[in-house]
């Protein structure tokens, strides 16, 4: 590009205030921050609600940028730099936009729709690019601001265009529509996407279609609306599955293992295609770029050739995580000198390391000579800092002695033989190659290798839960924290440690061994053990656990092992039946309790505690109370016999809840802390702390009449997508989820289980669900929850959670 500011100042209606309107501006920069910003960039100032780029101005001006376009001119900043003054700087951005794609007179492909947009333009790039020199909006720049950027990339040496437009709201599209003036339009899906910015579908749909106002013809599904709403001298390019007067009737549809085969009548002739995609959304973005390279006048051969190689369009710049503690920015599909300014700078913002390496293809499709290309490419890395190039392929190689610190390779192969001997350690890696090299490879090998079946827990989540019960305590309370049962299967030592932290009172585990695994994990808060055999307690005298005594034949037991280890004032706790059941001194032992811990100087009562067997449901109130009052009473009568003033508790989760004045010294929170509350209207202020989550193994589809799993329990009706998920009831997933009756989650859908679940892995429907193998899965966690699962399966949360096998590995995270 070179524009004079004086046909700009004409362009845009500006007022100028500077001194050289004769000279040339050669590129266009909206960014402060971007690297490219030079003496000949003309730099937008545009304002946001959040930012103002009017306040970089002075720094810019420092920076050697000359030229302005600008609402108004910064304070200090006058005549020390040329200023286009206009009333609003996006406006003139899109003025200018349009004025500059008038300089050029090839077909330009338009898209709008709600879904596919960015899928399409990359298909249609890929297909049409062995016979054209194509511009393309990079990632989805398809905003008011994108469109103009993509199109003022254009060059001379582009022979065709192939732009997106995205709007959210009424009368944006005309402005857009100046800037891209399509010759061809593609109507994609046309979705529910943005659908609060518009009264109606219909007015959605008449607005979109202000793009194609001037184009030669409209591709789109045939729809009545659209029908409706497209003027009348439009040329229309319409496909159908249903309508036999579409241009394109595709009127069968063929669900194979790995692709889907179309049979389509056009002019009078029948065809049949194969893609290799299966899922809807995939068919008819394929459908729209068949449309096109049948108004391109392909055969149908180049058609098929071409179309069988269509690749999965994964959302470009993906950030993962890396081995060696790397950071990995994924641009594996593509190459051209405009996207990589836009990868380099989106590098720039990812500052987790100083370090950046970037793994370059060779460049295609630049519209310059190699020398010039590679030239303005050494320059780039030099302007982003990039401390090391790995160069791949035949041409790159050719001119590695422009870059500082670069290896090359001739070949992607030759590159992974090597990748042992190379280091990638504590930095930002940036993989960006043309289709052709396959660098998914390389992302393969850098990518941090995760296990398949995880149960994330959110520590912060456990925070925020422990805090709301906290705020239900009257001054002085205790807290005890119940981390029986690996922590209600969210794992022990990980949550302890997190709890001391918090300074909880005491920690509460069923079993001693329970109690010493924490203990040797360094846990120094002290631990109640609820269940103690008689023979644990050596153990639990030695590492310092505090029993609960429940009867008179192990109040002896212990008291016997304290007076051989000869112990002073050991913790001990003593639990009463108060209408349980289950384990405790009941009324009419506290006598002969009393009486022989009368005097006894080996051990101390250090709490004494009953459990609510109804603390949950309302309907036992007065159970409730009834036990409250003999623990009240029966408590009293231990105290005031041996004249002690232990610490006393009595409620559980529901019970802090449901149960207020009856908190005494103390309360033991259990399922509560890991997110699930019996009461629905409690439930809202919790956090969901674990995540099962796992991957989809494999894909496949079968045909009606076909079965899935052991005994054939789940028959197809008709073409049904499966993925197998690697969990089973080895796992803790019950055989009761399967058949119909459970789901897992995937892409934010519900697949629902298919036939019975499996000891380790089970299936499930994906046919509406966007997905591919090693795609994650939601087991549980915000969708289901476990709180539905256990009401499906006819059981409570707490056997769901701690049902999951010690095999799932955990995994923490704030
Ligand atoms: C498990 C347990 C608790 C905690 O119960 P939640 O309902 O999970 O809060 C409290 N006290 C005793 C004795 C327990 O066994």
């Amino acid at each position: 590009m070179s524009i004079l500011i004086k046909d700009i100042i004409a362009t845009l209606g500006a007022t100028y205030l500077g001194t050289h309107p004769e000279e040339a501006v050669d590129n266009v920069s909206i960014d402060s921050r971007s690297l490219q910003n030079s003496s000949n960039s003309l730099f937008f100032a545009l304002v946001g609600p959040n930012n103002d780029a009017h306040t970089y101005i002075e720094d810019l001006i420092k920076a050697g940028v000359e030229n302005f376009v600008v609402n108004y001119i910064p304070e200090g900043c006058q005549d020390s730099a040329n200023f286009l003054v206009v009333p609003n700087t996006l406006d003139a951005l899109q003025q200018f936009a349009a004025y500059y794609r008038n300089q050029f007179h090839f077909p330009i492909i338009g898209l709008t729709g709600s879904n596919g947009k960015t899928i399409v333009k990359e298909w249609l790039n890929f297909l049409l690019s062995p016979d054209f020199n194509i511009i393309r909006s990079p990632k989805s720049y398809n905003s008011q601001v994108g469109v103009p950027l993509s199109v003022i990339a254009i060059n001379k040496k582009h022979n065709l265009g192939i732009f997106e437009a995205g709007i959210s709201t009424v009368n944006e599209m005309a402005k857009v529509e100046k800037v891209i003036r399509p010759t061809i339009g593609i109507f994609t899906n046309i979705g529910s996407s943005h659908d609060e910015g518009f009264k109606s579908l219909e007015e959605k749909i008449s607005e979109k279609l202000l793009l194609f106002k001037d184009s030669e013809v409209i591709i789109y599904q045939k729809n009545e609306l659209i029908d409706h709403n497209i003027q009348a001298s439009a040329k229309k390019m319409s496909w159908s599955f249903d309508q036999e007067d579409a241009d394109v009737y595709v009127y069968k549809k063929e669900i194979n293992t790995d692709s889907a085969s179309l049979q389509y009548s056009y002019q009078g002739k029948q065809f049949s295609l194969k893609i290799p995609f299966q899922d809807s959304a995939s068919i008819e973005n394929a459908i729209s770029c068949l449309l096109t390279l049948l108004y391109f006048k392909y055969d149908h051969e180049t058609i098929q050739s071409r179309m069988l190689l269509l690749y999965p369009v994964e959302m470009r710049l993906k950030v993962k995580n890396g081995i060696n503690n790397c950071s990995i920015i994924d641009d594996s599909y593509s190459s051209d000198f405009q996207s990589l300014k836009i990868a380099l700078d989106f590098l720039e913002s990812q500052k987790q390391f100083p370090k950046k390496t970037v793994i370059l293809s060779d460049i295609f499709q630049s519209g310059l000579s190699n020398e010039e290309l590679y030239a303005r490419v050494a320059r780039l890395v030099v302007f982003n800092n990039i401390n090391r190039i790995i160069g791949i392929g035949e041409t790159i190689s050719d001119f590695k002695e422009l870059f500082a610190n670069c290896i090359t390779y001739k070949t992607t192969a030759d590159f992974i033989a090597d990748f042992e001997n190379l280091d990638f350690s504590n930095e930002t890696i940036l993989i960006k190659g043309a289709r052709s090299f396959q660098f998914e490879e390389i992302v393969q090998l850098l990518e941090e290798k995760t296990h398949e079946t995880v149960l994330e827990i959110n520590l912060n989540a456990i925070s925020y839960n422990l805090n709301y019960f906290k705020s239900k305590l009257k001054p002085k309370v205790k807290i005890m924290v119940m981390v029986k049962a690996f922590g209600y299967g969210n794992g022990g030592l990980e949550i302890a440690n997190l709890l001391e932290h918090h300074k909880v009172d005491y920690l509460g585990v069923a079993f001693a061994d329970e109690g010493i695994s924490l203990k040797n994990g360094g846990i120094k808060t002290p631990i109640m053990v609820l269940n103690p055999e008689n023979t644990s307690f050596p153990a639990i005298i030695q590492h310092q656990l505090e029993p609960e005594i429940y009867c008179l034949k192990g109040l002896y037991a212990f008291l016997k092992i304290a007076k051989q280890k000869k112990l002073q004032h050991f913790p001990i706790h003593i639990k009463l039946d108060t209408g349980m059941h289950r384990l405790g001194f009941n009324e009419d032992t506290i006598e002969e309790l009393v009486a022989t811990l009368q005097g006894e100087e080996t051990v101390k009562v250090q709490s004494i505690l009953s459990h609510l067997a109804t603390s949950d449901d309302l309907v036992h109130r007065e159970f409730a109370f009834l036990q409250i009052a003999l623990f009240e009473k029966m408590s009293a009568r231990i105290m005031t016999a041996l004249a002690i003033n232990p610490i006393r508790h009595i409620l559980n989760t529901s019970g802090i809840s449901n149960y207020p004045d009856a908190q005494f010294n103390m309360v033991r929170l259990g399922i509560g802390l890991y997110g699930v509350s019996n009461d629905p209207a409690e439930q809202k202020y919790l956090e969901n702390v674990g995540t099962l989550k796992s991957v989809i193994s494999q894909i496949r589809t079968i045909g009606a009449g076909e079965s899935v799993g052991y005994g054939r329990r789940f028959m197809a009706q008709k073409a049904t997508r499966v993925a197998t998920i690697p969990i089973g009831y080895a796992d803790g997933i019950s055989r009761g989820w399967g058949n119909g009756v459970g789901y897992v989650t995937i892409k934010d859908k519900k697949a629902s289980i298919l036939g019975s679940v499996c000891m380790d892995m089970l299936m499930v429907d994906v046919s509406e669900i966007e997905c591919t193998e090693g795609d994650s899965v939601i087991i549980f966690g915000e969708s289901p929850t476990v709180i539905h699962i256990a009401k499906m399966l006819g059981t409570i949360p707490y056997e769901v959670l701690t049902s999951i096998s010690q095999r799932v590995k955990r995994v923490f995270y704030r």
